[in-house]
């Protein structure tokens, strides 16, 4: 049987990409939806053809646990409610997609690997990337040292966000752009490396827009420190415009440029131009994930991976706040290489 997912929380992300993703998807499918609005329900079921029996709100979702026709959760809510509803996921016996930032604290991260470990389900988190060819030979170019060992990398992921949205508000989003998009540069970084900084320095950037960033940064720059003595450099703002990740090594370069969209990502080395076809990232990622779980595989984007990134997340908020260097220990967790 193929494994049958229900996207819990039918906002941008879930309607532009997850939906349609799951319609090119090879190893698993769209059959159920999670969602406040009853106006939603309707669209959907006629869209993608999914039976009323599969579709719930938040009242009756915990008796999602008795429907054969869903196998997967994916959490595509605001980041405060991922820890909550993929607990509740993996205690109704699903395996768990959580999006990207996993939680809005390390705390609830260590909680959502317990509750999955403890129901005896698979966790990953909503990396796109890492099912991207450009990325994937970022990593290998970074991590088998085909080009010397890897200097530094510096990387940017900025848009201009001028509406009020959920983002804006520290509770609900944990934080600003560091956590939505700069998100993206640690992993970036990480992955190209094949290291985890074991240092973080941060420095919040000025506010130009207070009306919009009271609750929020603007803006954040800040530099990770690996085990090797080598650095990443690292900005990210919701009132600019960049997307790149450009690392050097001993023996040459490479830069993805745009890095972090969902089509069309452009990537250069010393050597020329990458020359990949365009993939659906999502389409890849999902069907990553329900591979593992039929094959009964190792997950590539571990819940671990996750913690690991909340744990620099607020490390690097802590050095933002004192104006101090932090350091950090990421031994210990299960996350796969290249
Ligand atoms: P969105 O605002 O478009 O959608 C959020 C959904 O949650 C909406 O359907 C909304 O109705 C619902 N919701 C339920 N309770 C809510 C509440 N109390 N307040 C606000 N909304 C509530 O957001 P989005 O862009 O779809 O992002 C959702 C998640 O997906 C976020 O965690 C985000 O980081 C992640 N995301 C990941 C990617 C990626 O490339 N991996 C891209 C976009 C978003």
């Amino acid at each position: 049987k193929i494994p049958g997912i229900a996207l819990v929380g039918l906002g941008g992300y879930a309607t532009g990409q997850l939906a349609p993703a799951l319609q090119e998807t090879k190893h698993c499918k769209l059959t159920g939806i999670v969602t406040g609005t009853p106006a939603k329900e309707e669209q959907w079921m006629k869209k993608y053809n999914i039976p009323r029996k599969n579709v719930y709100n938040y009242n009756n979702f915990d008796s999602i646990a008795d429907n054969d026709d869903i196998d997967i959760i994916y959490i595509v809510l605001p980041n405060s409610m991922h820890a909550e509803y993929s607990i509740r996921a993996a205690k109704a016996g699903k395996h768990v997609i959580c999006e990207k930032p996993m939680t809005t604290t390390v705390e609830d991260a260590r909680a959502i690997i317990k509750a999955c470990k403890e129901n005896n389900v698979k966790l990953s988190v909503g990396y796109r990337l890492h099912f991207e060819p450009h990325h994937l030979r970022a990593m290998e170019l970074g991590q088998t040292e085909e080009m010397g060992k890897v200097l530094n990398t510096d990387a940017a992921f900025s848009f201009v966000l001028n509406n009020k949205s959920w983002r804006l508000d520290k509770q609900m989003a944990g934080g600003g752009p560091l956590m939505d998009i700069g998100i993206y540069t640690i992993q970036g970084a990480c992955y190209t490396k094949g290291q985890w900084p074991v240092e973080v320095e941060a420095r919040y950037g000025e506010v130009t827009k207070p009306e919009l960033f009271n609750s929020v940064e603007q803006s954040i720059s800040f530099t990770l420190k690996y085990p090797d003595g080598t650095t990443s450099k690292h900005n990210t703002s919701y009132a600019d415009n960049a997307n790149y990740l450009k690392t050097t090594a001993e023996n040459g370069w490479w830069e993805l440029k745009p890095a972090y969209n969902y089509s069309h990502i452009s990537g250069t080395t010393t050597e020329g131009e990458m020359n990949f076809s365009n993939v659906n990232q999502q389409a890849r990622q999902m069907d990553a994930f329900a591979l593992s779980i039929i094959r009964d595989t190792p997950i590539l984007a571990t819940g671990d991976m996750g913690l690991r990134d909340m744990m620099i997340l607020e490390a690097i908020y802590q050095s933002a706040d004192t104006e101090k260097p932090v350091s950090l220990d990421l031994s210990g967790l299960y996350i796969p290489r290249y």
